[in-house]
């Protein structure tokens, strides 16, 4: 079987390759709105989307090494297609939108355009000094080009990797409930707390946050005060990803099996910076953890997360509590922190188990695959995708 990884490098382009960059960013920005305007009016006349083979000739024109320029129209072709599926499934979805160049954060060479020797040589823009601080392994695949807010630049390369042939671990089994306060609750009744360290970077950067919201709209000093957040944003990105990488490292050395909830990210709440933090940890977390055990022969499981807090784990039955119910009592007797209830029944979704009972009889042994959700959001779109 083969798998992906992804490979993030810094860059330190050259004053003139930074301008060139940024060219470039706006010319995806441009385009992106461009075909998206095309689309739309094609979409109000004919009541039809332009085929992708369309968009393409639209892309021919622009100032783009060829294939960032069609990237930019299977992005669109990609996010209409979306749209559609989430329609047929009779949720809301709205058009993609035009961007504004705050949106575009990267661009992406899906297969030529790029060199990686010594330098990495770009196709439109030069061969810019990187860091390459590990070798890669694999067939590379993609590069993407990305900025973040403070102004740093990353490529970042998608490789096809055989997986290895590793034989499966035989041992404990645990269920994970992710949390706010606590990182997480194990089933077998240890927690993993978040680092203090963690704790006072999210401090400054609300501090900082507060600090930019009081300075006057279009100042400079509102413009100073934006990158320090950014800076401290990334900081602590960065501090996040370290403890990711410890945590679950640890994790799949550790365990035979994992259990955890199959992230939901639509239905969860948006608009508050720790809860949008969070959001991306935890789906930086699963994906860690999911290529991790790949190598460490350790199974992991993605269970459906519905009533995982509510259902009782040794009776079942369904107690529905409000957030700031910290303890689980039933009258069956179960008496324990809401969190390891929670962590119980997650465990017990993934092994088949009924609640109070860990036997695996026939008919839970179809409920065992019916829970079985392979997420399908893959690794490279957190690389790429976010912060
Ligand atoms: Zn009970």
């Amino acid at each position: 079987m083969r798998m992906k990884r992804a490979w993030r490098y810094r860059l330190y382009p050259s004053k003139v390759q930074e301008e060139k960059l940024n060219s470039y960013l706006c010319e995806c920005k441009d385009l992106w709105n461009s075909l998206l305007k095309y689309t739309k009016t094609c979409y109000d006349e004919t009541g039809k989307f332009p085929t992708r083979k369309e968009l393409y000739l639209l892309t021919k024109k622009w100032p783009l090494f060829a294939q960032v320029a069609q990237n930019v129209a299977d992005r669109l072709s990609k996010s209409l297609r979306g749209m559609l599926l989430k329609k047929k499934a009779g949720k809301r979805a709205g058009f993609p939108r035009f961007k504004p160049i705050e949106r575009i954060k990267s661009f992406t060479y899906p297969q030529f355009g790029f060199r990686l020797a010594e330098r990495l040589k770009l196709s439109g823009i030069g061969s810019i000094s990187i860091k390459k601080h590990r070798d890669i392994t694999g067939t590379i695949k993609t590069l993407t080009i990305k900025r973040i807010p403070s102004g740093k630049w990353f490529a970042i390369f998608i490789s096809e990797v055989e997986a290895p042939e590793v034989t499966r671990k035989t041992g404990t089994r645990v269920g994970l409930d992710l949390g706010i306060e606590t990182f997480a609750q194990l089933s077998d009744r240890s927690k993993i707390e978040n680092p203090r360290y963690l704790k006072l970077a999210e401090e400054r950067l609300k501090l900082i946050q507060r600090r930019m919201s009081k300075k006057k709209k279009g100042s400079m000093n509102k413009v100073k005060a934006r990158k320090d957040v950014a800076v401290a944003h990334e900081k602590l990105t960065n501090k996040r990803r370290d403890f990711l990488h410890k945590v679950s490292h640890f994790l799949v050395n550790q365990y035979a099996l994992i259990a955890m909830e199959a992230l939901n990210t639509e239905g969860l709440a948006r608009g508050f910076l720790a809860k949008e933090v969070l959001d991306c940890s935890w789906a930086e977390f699963s994906s860690m953890i999911r290529y991790k055990a790949e190598e460490a022969g350790c199974e992991v499981v993605f269970v459906n997360p519905a009533n995982t807090t509510s259902t009782c784990s040794s009776c079942g039955r369904i107690h529905k509590k409000v957030l700031a119910e910290r303890w689980h009592t039933c009258a069956c007797g179960a008496d324990m922190p809401r969190d390891l209830n929670a962590a119980i029944n997650i465990l017990n979704r993934a092994t088949g188990g009924t609640p109070g009972c860990q036997a695996c009889g026939e008919e839970t042994s179809t409920d065992y695959k019916h829970n079985r959700q392979v997420s399908s959001m893959k690794q490279e779109a957190h690389a790429i995708g976010r912060g």
